[in-house]
């Protein structure tokens, strides 16, 4: 057996070495020591059922992702300043899954560093600063990441909204009094077109998840995109989606969140599941927004695009597409979703319940219909102790999000569903 220190050492250790801003994850925090496809283990040799990590797609420690990081590293490891077979391979075999326009991969190490290269290639490429976020959005912890992150900037603590940021509503349907999706979306269009209005030729990028994270899960009304795009490239700026969270197939029939919504973005942003836990992040645009920033002064990652990462990444998509892991998601999810909200209709606290493939998010709301973040806490505190992970998010924490590695199948659903029911009955 593993050799660890005790649970309470170690939380010494941590309290003496690292900042409390990192936060950590329950009032009963777990000792992990090991993890396997949607399983984690901790000290005490508890199995725990991960229904959280969507970094983990193709499951924690999948083998084939893990030889090839091991036969890479043991091989060469060097910078994308020479010629090695792995770049031109994965480049190849990523850009396969984007439309014919979007055709050029910057390689980096995190969704971050993405984020702040997908708004500088905008900015260089439009000669305009202006970029229009979306509220409750998050694209990463570098500056420039907080800056366009109302999840962060807005908050406490965080440094308010920027001369140059513009936002738009979040076009969240739940409990926004709505008679119908059309409605909603004819609301935030409008809204969101007067703002684009006001700042006319000035903005450089529209950015957005496809599902918005931290807002609580929240899908885009279907034609949403389908409106602001054109009003922003009009104007001569360009729309990058944030594909970090959502990517890789976890949305089942939709490899790329943006396909949900019929456009195509001109800048891509992904990361998190890109390296199935290996540190990797990329943008993928077009010919045109690359060549503008072919303008002498180099872009260099030491890191990024290394063989070692480009070949976890094609490990990555190779799973993908040999377990039909999409095809899983697809079907997985929508068995929980349709099961979620069956129990819905017997709980009324499991107000809404949404999203797509293995991404959804099921709102709490109490009796008189305002966010439940107290029983939201209660139902991820009560699913820890039963060895169930799950997350909750949103402005005011009650939505719980349900992302696992895409291996989780209908046994693992059977398993959540029992348990939250059995906390719903205890209330
Ligand atoms: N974009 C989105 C949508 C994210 O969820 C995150 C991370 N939570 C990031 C960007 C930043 O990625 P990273 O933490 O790898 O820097």
């Amino acid at each position: 057996p593993l050799q660890t220190n005790a649970l309470e050492k170690q939380l010494e250790l941590r309290k003496q070495f690292i900042s409390n801003s990192l936060s950590l994850s329950y009032t009963a925090p777990i000792h992990m020591v090991r993890s396997a496809f949607q399983y984690m283990y901790d000290a005490k040799g508890n199995t725990i059922l991960d229904a959280y990590n969507n970094i983990m797609l193709v499951g924690h420690c999948h083998p084939k992702v893990v030889q090839a990081a091991q036969r890479t590293f043991a091989r060469l490891n060097t910078n994308t300043r020479y010629v090695y077979d792995e770049l031109q391979s994965y480049s190849e075999k990523l850009l396969s899954k984007f439309p014919d326009s979007l055709n050029k991969v910057f390689f980096v190490n995190s969704g971050s560093a993405a984020s702040d290269l997908a708004i500088r290639l905008a900015q260089t490429h439009t000669k305009k600063r202006k970029v229009m976020v979306m509220e409750h959005g998050y694209h990463g912890n570098t500056r420039l990441g907080i800056d366009i992150s109302h999840y962060k900037y807005g908050q406490k603590g965080g440094p308010g909204k920027r001369d140059y940021i513009l936002e738009a509503s979040i076009p969240k349907i739940f409990g926004a009094g709505f008679g119908s999706e059309a409605e909603a979306t004819k609301f935030y269009v409008e809204k969101t077109h007067k703002e684009i209005q006001n700042h006319e030729l000035e903005i450089s990028a529209f950015i957005a998840e496809p599902i918005i994270g931290c807002g609580g899960q929240v899908p885009l009304p279907k034609d949403y995109l389908k409106n602001i795009y054109p009003k922003i490239r009009a104007q001569g700026g360009v729309c990058i989606s944030d594909e970090v969270q959502v990517g890789f197939g976890r949305l089942g029939k939709y490899f790329w969140g943006y396909e949900m919504y019929d456009v195509v973005p001109d800048i891509v942003i992904i990361g998190k599941p890109m390296g199935n836990g290996h540190p990797m992040g990329a943008v993928i645009t077009t010919t045109e927004i690359a060549q503008s920033f072919e303008n002498g002064l180099e872009f260099f990652s030491s890191f990024g695009g290394n063989p070692v990462s480009c070949a976890i990444g094609e490990a990555v998509l190779d799973v993908i597409h040999e377990e039909h892991l999409d095809t899983e998601a697809q079907n997985t999810g929508s068995y929980l979703k349709g099961r979620l909200k069956e129990l819905g209709k017997q709980y009324p606290e499991i107000s809404d319940v949404r999203g797509e493939g293995l991404f959804l998010g099921v709102e709490i709301m109490d009796e008189k219909f305002q966010p439940d973040t107290m029983f939201a806490q209660y139902l991820k505190n009560g699913l820890r102790m039963e060895s169930i992970l799950i997350g909750t998010d949103g402005p005011a924490d009650n939505v719980l999000k349900i992302k696992p590695p895409l291996y989780f199948n209908k046994e693992n659903c059977d398993m959540l569903l029992s348990q939250i029911e059995k906390l719903l009955q205890k209330k």
